[in-house]
């Protein structure tokens, strides 16, 4: 093994909370490196931005990068959220909401997204050792220590003054620290592709906003679709397991998903009709299990940022947000460790970082439950919470003036009971 080397951070993955830790500690004059185990541009599912993460994106210096690429790679304007259920349409305009700040966004191919983040970063002064994996971890020195194996399956060792678990999925640092928790979620599964979607002209589809379309006999199964500019679309389903097996999901290796996943749309009328020019061109890939969560999610000397802490639900397109915001809130810490400072990672990091997530996790939570649905659907919605509502599917999930903040999941069950009856309750909204 090779001689230690040294950096002032180590981050561990590359992608969106990665590059942006990246940006942001550059911008304070620190030396960087990213440690990376893809090539990118590499595929990644999740392509629907929420226009909270606009503001975070320019924080880090990374929004003129995205912005100058709009065309090249087909980025896709967006400007709110489309629900479908039977015959039931229903949309919200993220530009009509309570919180200041940007209404509109994009939808875009991770690969393409992710690759720019990355590059901008490097642009900025960060290293990226892209094709170099983290075989383990040891944060017991004061400054904590990576063993990483690169392509040739050369070993060495990195120790950096404080490290960074932007790992998503790989949730490095949960797995060697023994940090995992179990989400309190049940196990929900995801089917998924880029199709040609064939959608011309047709008036009852809106590009510029995501569909979230109800399975018709299974409340608990929803499809997105979300468009590209370019007549492509990111298409998927997500459902519990015993819902797929319905349809013939045996979790063999062989198993045709495409066969399977057209079987479920044909399932849901409306959407077929939608896509009934659709080509599926693309392999159809499947995740399981990915909601997840942690005991911490900081100490003395690292912090998770993004998935590597926590993941909830795809419903609401929350992930890149929240992994946006994270960064946002830890390297100001990261910055106050490394001048000696002292810094109190829960109260400043974890409380406010949850706080918004909690939010989250009570939309998704009444989602299933199917009370969001009811006031998603409901044409008794008062305007003034509809932008309410909209600020916090278009992210706004930290802004605690918004009266749905506070105690979200109680609030979302009496909106829920009022959207149902308004007439025969005398539900008070007032302080909604
Ligand atoms: C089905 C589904 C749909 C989703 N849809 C949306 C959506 O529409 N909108 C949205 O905002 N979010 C969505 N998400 C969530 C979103 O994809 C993630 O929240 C987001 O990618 C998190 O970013 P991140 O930077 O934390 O991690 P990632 O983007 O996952 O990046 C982690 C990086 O770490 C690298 N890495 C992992 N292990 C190692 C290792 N050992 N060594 C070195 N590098 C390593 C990986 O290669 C990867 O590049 C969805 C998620 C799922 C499961």
């Amino acid at each position: 093994m090779s001689t230690m080397q040294h950096t002032d951070v180590l981050i561990i993955g590359a992608g969106p909370s990665g590059s942006s830790a990246a940006a942001l500690l550059r911008q304070k004059g620190y030396q960087v490196t990213i440690i990376e185990k893809q090539h990118f541009p590499r595929f990644s599912i999740g392509e629907s931005l929420l226009p909270q993460s606009m503001v975070f994106l320019e924080e880090a210096g990374l929004l003129d990068t995205v912005r100058e690429h709009v065309e090249q790679f087909a980025f896709q304007f967006k400007n709110g959220a489309a629900f479908l259920k039977g015959k039931q349409r229903s949309f919200y305009d993220f530009r009509e909401k309570f919180t200041d700040g940007p209404g509109t966004t994009w939808q875009v191919r991770r690969a393409n997204f992710d690759h720019l983040l990355a590059q901008q970063a490097e642009n900025y002064g960060a290293e990226i050792r892209f094709g170099h994996e983290v075989i383990d971890v040891n944060v017991e020195p004061e400054h904590p220590l990576l063993t990483v194996k690169d392509e040739q399956q050369n070993v060495y060792q990195i120790q950096g003054k404080f490290l960074l678990d932007a790992s998503g999925f790989g949730r490095i640092l949960p797995k060697f620290l023994e940090l995992e928790s179990p989400s309190d979620f049940p196990v929900r599964r995801a089917v998924f592709t880029h199709i040609e979607d064939g959608i011309l002209d047709d008036p009852d589809f809106d590009r510029e906003k995501i569909l979230i379309s109800v399975h018709a006999k299974d409340p608990r199964a929803w499809y997105w679709l979300i468009p590209f500019a370019d007549g492509r679309s990111s298409f998927g389903v997500v459902a519990e397991q015993d819902f797929f097996e319905k349809y013939g999901f045996d979790g063999s290796a062989e198993q045709d998903l495409e066969a399977l996943f057209k079987r479920i749309l044909a399932d849901e009328e409306s959407l077929s009709q939608v896509l009934r020019n659709a080509q599926f061109d693309t392999p159809v890939r499947t995740l399981v299990g990915y909601s997840a969560n942690v005991k911490h999610l900081a100490d003395r000397n690292y912090a998770l940022l993004g998935n590597a802490g926590e993941f909830l639900d795809p419903v609401f397109s929350s992930g890149v947000t929240i992994a946006l915001k994270s960064s946002s809130l830890a390297i100001p810490l990261v910055d106050q460790v490394l001048q000696g400072q002292p810094v109190n990672w829960m109260e400043q990091y974890e409380k406010p970082l949850r706080s918004g997530i909690q939010v989250f996790r009570a939309y998704v939570e009444s989602w299933y439950s199917g009370e969001f649905q009811d006031v998603v659907f409901s044409k008794n919605q008062d305007e003034k919470i509809r932008r309410m509502v909209s600020s916090l599917l278009a992210g706004y999930a930290w802004d605690s003036s918004n009266p749905i903040h506070k105690n979200a999941k109680k609030r979302l069950s009496t909106l829920a009971e009022y959207c149902r009856e308004p007439a025969s309750l005398e539900t008070d909204l007032s302080g909604v």
